[in-house]
């Protein structure tokens, strides 16, 4: 059996690789198993400094690996480049963390408690399509920091840039087994992973209904799980906000990754009183965004990951459109910037979309913000946009969300963490809390006594 790889901007076939089963995923989580021991007995110093030297050989391959991303998910190429940066970053965090994640010691009778992070052994990681190397590097970098070893499944669709990250890792002295990365099917190898007896625990990105599986099948061996799952985030404008800024930046917020980014903040949500000036602003924004060829440098969005995935976009698209931007007639899987006037009610604005299409929703006050952005299952990203801080300040800590800006649509940074409330998931990815979901901690009682 074989996989086989396309360019989503041209359709063309880029690689044929075998497929994974059940028996390559029991034989991986083998070589992961007796990788462990000596990766976990690697001194911290030597982990940070082969880390360290990944992070360096991302950054020397940073252009071949941009260029994979790009043709592989269809992502413009600069865009794929500041993604690769960010995956240099991710390593060189984790490097500088592996000796700074310290145990504890606590005053008790008759002795010393001290505590100690132990890494967890061989962990699973399954990533989706949208961000195939990002995702891959920050469940990566906090595993191998606490001396876990892995096994990677890249989604099937996308698995080019995980497999020449692992040849890199090799390169750079991490031992063989490791880091093992199998190119198969979700229900196949992904569902061999989450219900293997000797993984101990699943990092897991990926659409909320797939997340739930995988909490499920988890349940039989108490595997331990982090899921960062889909969303449905509020961008919320208010009628005292930099009207031109938030506009400016809006479609960026939703657009960009062709809107295949569980941070999209897809619902508009902007104050009555505002209203018309903002949808002016935005379309106009949006008229603005150049779709088209990944490879050209001046392209800000490219084409969706496939045609299923077109089709299941188009059909949210089932009213007269506030605005339809352009896009390529030619091959690839192509689909405009859209924005729609909507309820909150509405399919549009309470299901995923996962691609280029906005909901623009009125609002009275601020409650009635905080109402609409908190009604819906999702909890994973947001934005407010205020000149009054008091009210940034009483918004941000209402809203039910694991990732907020204010006067910003930026969602991630490498020191901070990344993760959802409600259905968008549980844990926490990147800075020093991704450590957390990667190491148990463990109490020791020394008597002093006698
Ligand atoms: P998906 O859930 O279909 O697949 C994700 C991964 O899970 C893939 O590798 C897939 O092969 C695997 N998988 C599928 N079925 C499985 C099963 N039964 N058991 C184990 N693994 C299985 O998601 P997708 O379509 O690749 O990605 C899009 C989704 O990912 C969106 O919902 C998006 O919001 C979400 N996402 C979340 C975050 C986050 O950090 N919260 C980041 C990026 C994407």
């Amino acid at each position: 059996m074989t996989v086989t790889v396309l360019n989503p901007a041209t359709e063309e076939t880029i690689a044929t690789l075998d497929e994974a089963g059940f028996d390559e995923t029991d034989a991986a989580v083998a070589r992961a198993q007796a990788a462990f021991g000596p990766w976990r007995d690697v001194s911290p110093r030597d982990r940070g400094r082969l880390l360290r030297r990944l992070a360096t050989l991302v950054e020397e391959h940073g252009e071949e690996l941009a260029r994979i991303e790009s043709q592989n998910v269809g992502k413009p190429i600069a865009g794929a480049r500041a993604e690769v940066g960010m995956v240099a970053d991710v390593f060189h965090f984790y490097a500088g963390a592996v000796d700074k994640k310290h145990g504890e010691t606590i005053p008790v009778a008759g002795g010393i408690d001290m505590t100690f992070r132990e890494p967890l052994g061989v962990v699973g990681l399954i990533v989706p399509w949208n961000f195939p190397l990002n995702i891959s590097s920050w469940k990566l970098g906090p595993a191998l920091a606490c001396g876990n070893t892995v096994v990677l499944k890249p989604a099937e669709l996308t698995p080019l840039s995980a497999l020449r990250l692992a040849e890199l890792a090799l390169e750079a002295g991490i031992p063989e087994g490791v880091i093992n990365v199998l190119v198969g099917k979700g229900r196949v190898v992904g569902r061999r992973l989450v219900e293997h007896p000797h993984v101990a625990k699943i990092g897991f990105t990926g659409s909320t209904e797939v997340g739930r599986s995988v909490m499920k099948g988890a349940a039989d061996t108490i595997k331990r799980v982090t899921l960062e799952l889909g969303g449905k985030s509020a961008n919320i404008v208010f009628a005292d906000a930099d009207l031109e800024r938030a506009a400016a930046a809006a479609p960026y917020a939703v657009f960009d990754n062709a809107g295949q980014d569980c941070c999209a903040r897809s619902r508009i949500l902007v104050e009555r009183s505002a209203y018309e000036r903002f949808a002016d602003l935005l379309v106009n924004a949006t008229r603005n965004v150049r779709v088209g060829d990944p490879t050209d440098e001046q392209t800000e969005m490219g084409p969706l990951i496939s045609q299923q995935h077109r089709e299941t976009v188009a059909s949210f698209v089932d009213t007269q459109p506030l605005f339809q931007g352009d896009a390529p007639n030619s091959k690839g899987f192509w689909f405009p910037c859209t924005l729609v006037e909507a309820s909150n009610d509405d399919r549009v604005a309470r299901e995923e979309v996962f691609g280029p299409v906005a909901a623009l929703i009125p609002f009275d006050d601020e409650a009635d913000a905080i109402r609409i952005a908190n009604d819906t299952p999702y909890g994973l990203s947001g934005s407010i946009w205020t000149e009054n801080g008091a009210r940034a300040l009483r918004v941000a800590r209402a809203l039910e969300t694991g990732v907020l800006s204010v006067n910003s649509n930026s969602s991630v940074r490498v020191s901070t963490p990344f993760g959802g409330f409600k259905q968008s998931g549980f844990g926490r990815e990147l800075g020093m809390h991704g450590l957390d979901g990667y190491s148990e901690l463990k109490n020791v009682f020394y008597s002093t006594e006698g």
